[in-house]
């Protein structure tokens, strides 16, 4: 089955350290069956359009202004991100959450801009380990879906990726067991099909993320109802990323 792979590269390389790896990532995936995504920084985005215009793998960006443009000193429109080429963005990822105190609100709103730029979109959701200590993991999961999907039409789910990502597992090498990722797989997609329709349950394109690395990347993307991963800290590592965008799964 063909997978969606993403690598975030947070805040990690210089633009000169970055045109290796694109163009290494690049050589090492042609002939993939896999969709492949690289998400770096801002300041590498024209450079990832230029280097990576004819190559199987798109790339995106790691946040988004939820404003189209003006006096919004240090922000990166959807637009600006769009004209480098990007595809994608991810939108409320963890520690944009947590860092920079990034609500539901300010999410669903940045997520509306994007889509509206023709991006697509990427959404990270999870719970921290004390809501899943306390046995509050799915409901804690449906009402992010259910705040940051306000107003989404369903047509434009086509071009939203939902990114199961527990905040306990990033950047820890703690994994949750098979039969917990499945588990929210199924909540994520039954609250979609709650939101919206079965026919939107059944397009919508689930992934995990959250310490998935060289060693345990065929176990979690051999689970069927995984759509792919988002890979952090392992993909720095371009030889290894590149093992996991061209796997057969
Ligand atoms: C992430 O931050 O999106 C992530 C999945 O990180 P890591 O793979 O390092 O846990």
């Amino acid at each position: 089955m063909k997978k969606l792979i993403i690598g975030n590269l947070k805040m990690n390389t210089k633009p000169s350290e970055f045109k290796n790896y694109a163009m290494t990532l690049a050589t090492k995936v042609k002939g993939t069956k896999n969709d492949v995504v690289v998400c770096p920084p801002f300041t590498h985005l024209h450079l990832a359009g230029e280097l990576l215009e004819h190559s199987k793998v798109e790339f995106g960006a790691q946040n988004i202004s939820d404003e189209e443009k003006g006096a919004f000193t240090g922000e990166v429109s959807a637009s600006m991100i769009k004209d480098s080429g990007a595809t994608y963005t991810i939108i409320g990822h963890s520690e944009r959450r947590g860092k920079y105190k990034e609500t539901d609100r300010l999410i669903n709103k940045k997520i509306k801009t994007a889509l509206a730029n023709g991006l697509k979109v990427v959404l990270c959701v999870g719970e921290n380990l004390q809501t899943r200590t306390a046995k509050q993991a799915t409901a804690f999961v449906k009402k992010q879906l259910d705040e940051d999907l306000k107003g989404i039409y369903e047509n434009e789910l086509d071009s939203v990726a939902i990114a199961y990502e527990p905040i306990w597992a990033i950047g820890t090498g703690k994994v949750p067991t098979n039969k917990d990722i499945t588990k929210m797989m199924e909540t994520i997609r039954n609250e979609i099909e709650y939101l919206y329709s079965a026919k939107a349950k059944e397009k919508l394109t689930v992934l995990y993320g959250g310490s998935v690395n060289l060693s345990n990347y065929k176990k979690i993307l051999a689970n069927d109802t995984v759509n792919g991963v988002l890979v952090g800290g392992a993909c720095l590592d371009v030889e290894n990323f590149a093992i996991m965008c061209k796997e057969t799964y």
